[in-house]
Order: structure tokens, then C-alpha cells, then sequence
């Protein structure tokens, strides 16, 4: 089941090709959050020590196949100069002679940076051709880009198969590592914590964890879709009203699978969703929440959460308790924040906003494994093979 690694390959004086994700934020030139260009420092760094000339490519945003000068990856290329205490050299194409020359003038041990993949309507096409025009600047192609192979995209999908060896880099093999325990033989009990803004982009995960997990605790807007499909009074708190079938489906499928099913029981109620707006503390199913809305989970929700995150072998926390980026509303993500690296087990968490909280709450350090793969890592959980992962041959 292993996919042949970055460790199984000699790299020495040989043109490794690696898929990074370096999505990240850019703002006036500057990367404003490098946290996925130093998730991938560990997989340059091996291919740097072992002589190789190594070649960077990710997308960037959602340039839609054209040129857009703000989002270039040129920045990513100063920034990773920085952070490697060496000379990066930037080709202003992807592909064709600008890619062939920042090669040519390249030694070994140096690096290179393509520019963003996607200013190519062929890489989001999983063209072919394109794709073989990145595998032939390289004798190596290795996926270290775990975000975006949920997606079949040439750099991910079609390269695979074009390139003479393919591989997963370090951290791609981290997370199948991680991820895959979770799905394979994680600690019991295991505790899933979701959250978040919408159940419908979490039903498959919801579903597949049913299958897995000995407690789900559900907190976030997620949850009053949950509760409306009950029957409690929400006030104008998110819910999908199309998705309450779903809802009761899948609660009724965790009781007949005898897993726990914690909805909170009170929550934070405001009018306005403005930080220090008046806000109040309910029982969940108090009709005194008239048109107001829940944007927090209460302190007997964050209790009980807390008791279950502690007792737990594995946790996986994927979205924010509540409306997290408006203060005091961040008080249940926070407090599971807290509890989720605090627990003795393994944590997991997955999604941007939930990485987000622990790193704001200053226990990021103390999570097993921060998945840097929001989409991809809930579609993995779903059980959904993974184009970009697929297209890799076992070890
Ligand atoms: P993640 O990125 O961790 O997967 P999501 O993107 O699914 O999480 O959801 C994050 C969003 O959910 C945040 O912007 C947060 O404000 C919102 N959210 C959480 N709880 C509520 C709530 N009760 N009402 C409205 N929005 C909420
Ligand atoms: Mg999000």
C-alpha cells in the first residue's frame, strides 16, 4: 500500500521535479503566511543534500488559465531564498525556453521555481501534452503537494504517468502516514471534533467517520442544521435547509452504529455579528433566541467537548466552534484549541481555520499532525481515492 518515496530514489546530480503547494497568501509583493513553503523545506533540503538540481512548481490562486501579475509566484521564490540561505532562481514560464534556461544556469544543488502552473488552462485540463512538456525538464518527479492531489490536474495526475520515476516527497508521505492511520487503526476511543460553516461540504466525511469513530462532537453553524433537523428552535442561525435529510439520516445511522453524537447543549446567541455586540448564553431549544443567531458553543458544550477530547486515543479536528475570527466568538474554538493539544493521544487536525485557531491559541507544536490539506485531507477521510495519489506506483 506504501507509495515509493523521495528515500527510495537516488537524487545525486539527477533533475528532481517537485510539486510543492505553495498556495499561499500574497500581499504587495510579500508572502504573508509561509506556513506551507516550510512544510515542504524538509523534502527540498534532502533533494538539495543528495547534489540534485531541483525544480519547484505549484498553482497559485485561481488565475482561470491566464497571465495575472498578482499571482505570480515570484515572491514565493524571494521568500524561499530566505529561508533556505540560498539563491533561487525564478523562470518567468512554467514550461517552454524560459523554464529550459533558469535550468541550464542552475548547478547542482540549486533550485528553481516555475511560475504559477495554472497561468496554463492546460494544467487544470489534465492536459497531456502540457504535462509532458513539464516531465521532460526532469529525470525525477516527486508529489510533495498532499493540498492538491484531490484535484487531476497535469501536475498532479497526467505527469505522474509521464514521468520516468514519480514518487511522493516527505511530506506527502507524512500525511498518508498520519491520515491513513486514522482510517486504518487509530487509538480508541477516537473522537471526531467537526465544526465549521457548511454540513454539506463535510457530508461524505461525516458519513465515512460514522463508520469509524466511537464519538462525533458537533459544534459550528455545522451543527444547526443537526438541531433544525430535530426540531429546536435556531433563530436565523446558519442552517441548510436542503440538507436536513441528510442530517437526520446521518444521525440516525451514529445510533445505530451506537456512536456518540454530541450536539451542543447551550451556545452563544447574538443579534449581530460584530465583535463586542450584545450577546447572550442559551440553552440550546431556549425559544428566548427569538431572530437571533448561534455563533458559539456555551461552556457546558465546551465542558462535555473537553471531558471527550481528553478521554480519547485519537482525535481528529477538522472547523472552528463557532464564528472564531470575531472576538469573544472564539471562545469554544479556543478552548478545544487547548483541549485538542493537551490530550495524551493523537491528534490529527485538518482545514484552514481550525489550523488556524491552534496556531493563534500557541499550542500548534503540541498537534501529531497538522494537515496541510483542508479539501484534501476531508476527501481522504471521505475515503475517496485521491487522483494525485493513485497516479504514484507502491513502493
Ligand atoms: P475549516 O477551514 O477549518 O475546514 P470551515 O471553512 O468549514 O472550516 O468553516 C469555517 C467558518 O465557519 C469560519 O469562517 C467560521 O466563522 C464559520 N462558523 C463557525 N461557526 C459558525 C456559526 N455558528 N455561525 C456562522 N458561521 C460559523
Ligand atoms: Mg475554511
Amino acid at each position: 500500500m506504501a507509495k515509493r518515496s523521495i528515500t527510495d530514489v537516488d537524487l545525486t546530480g539527477r533533475r528532481v521535479f517537485i510539486r510543492v503547494d505553495f498556495n499561499v497568501p500574497i500581499k504587495d509583493g510579500q508572502v504573508e503566511d509561509d506556513t506551507r513553503i516550510r512544510a515542504a523545506l524538509p523534502t527540498i533540503r534532502h533533494a538539495i543534500a543528495q547534489g540534485a538540481t531541483i525544480i519547484l512548481a505549484s498553482h497559485l490562486g485561481r488565475p482561470q488559465g491566464k497571465r495575472a501579475p498578482e499571482l505570480s509566484l515570484k515572491p514565493v521564490a524571494t521568500h524561499l531564498a530566505g529561508l533556505l540561505g540560498q539563491p533561487v532562481t525564478f523562470a518567468e514560464d512554467c514550461v517552454g525556453e524560459p523554464a529550459r534556461l533558469a535550468l541550464e544556469r542552475t548547478p547542482a544543488g540549486g533550485v528553481v521555481l516555475l511560475e504559477n502552473l495554472r497561468f496554463h488552462p492546460e494544467e487544470e485540463k489534465n492536459d497531456r501534452a502540457f504535462a509532458r512538456d513539464l516531465a521532460e525538464l526532469a529525470d525525477v518527479y516527486v508529489n510533495d503537494a498532499f493540498g492538491a492531489a484531490h484535484r487531476a490536474h497535469a501536475s498532479t495526475e497526467a505527469m505522474a504517468h509521464l514521468a520516468p520515476e514519480a514518487v511522493v516527497g516527505l511530506l506527502m508521505a507524512r500525511e498518508l502516514e498520519h491520515l491513513g492511520q486514522l482510517l486504518v487503526r487509530p487509538g480508541r476511543p477516537f473522537v471526531a471534533v467537526l465544526g465549521g460553516a457548511k454540513v454539506s461540504d463535510k457530508l461524505d466525511v461525516i458519513s465515512s467517520l460514522i463508520e469509524r469513530v466511537d464519538t462525533l462532537v458537533v459544534g459550528g453553524a455545522m451543527a444547526y442544521t443537526f438541531l433544525k433537523a430535530r426540531g429546536v428552535p435556531v433563530g436565523r442561525s446558519l442552517v441548510e435547509d436542503d440538507r436536513l435529510d441528510a442530517a437526520r439520516d446521518l444521525e440516525r445511522r451514529a445510533r445505530a452504529r451506537h456512536v456518540r453524537f454530541d450536539l451542543p447543549t447551550d451556545h452563544v446567541v447574538t443579534e449581530r455579528l460584530e465583535a463586542g455586540a450584545p450577546h447572550e448564553t442559551l440553552s440550546v431549544g431556549d425559544p428566548a433566541i427569538g431572530t437571533r443567531m448561534g455563533v458559539d458553543i456555551g461552556p457546558a458544550t465546551i465542558e462535555t467537548a473537553t471531558e471527550q477530547v481528553d478521554g480519547a486515543g485519537t482525535v481528529f479536528w477538522n472547523g472552528p466552534m463557532g464564528v472564531f475570527e470575531v472576538p469573544p466568538f472564539d471562545r469554544g474554538t479556543n478552548a478545544i484549541a487547548v483541549a485538542v493539544a493537551g490530550m495524551a493521544g493523537t491528534s490529527v487536525i485538518g482545514g484552514g481555520d481550525s489550523i488556524a485557531a491552534v496556531t493563534r491559541a500557541g499550542v500548534a507544536d503540541r498537534i501529531t499532525h497538522i494537515s496541510t490539506g483542508g479539501g484534501a485531507s476531508l476527501e481522504f477521510l471521505g475515503g475517496r481515492r485521491l487522483p494525485g495519489i493513485d497516479a504514484l506506483p507502491d513502493r
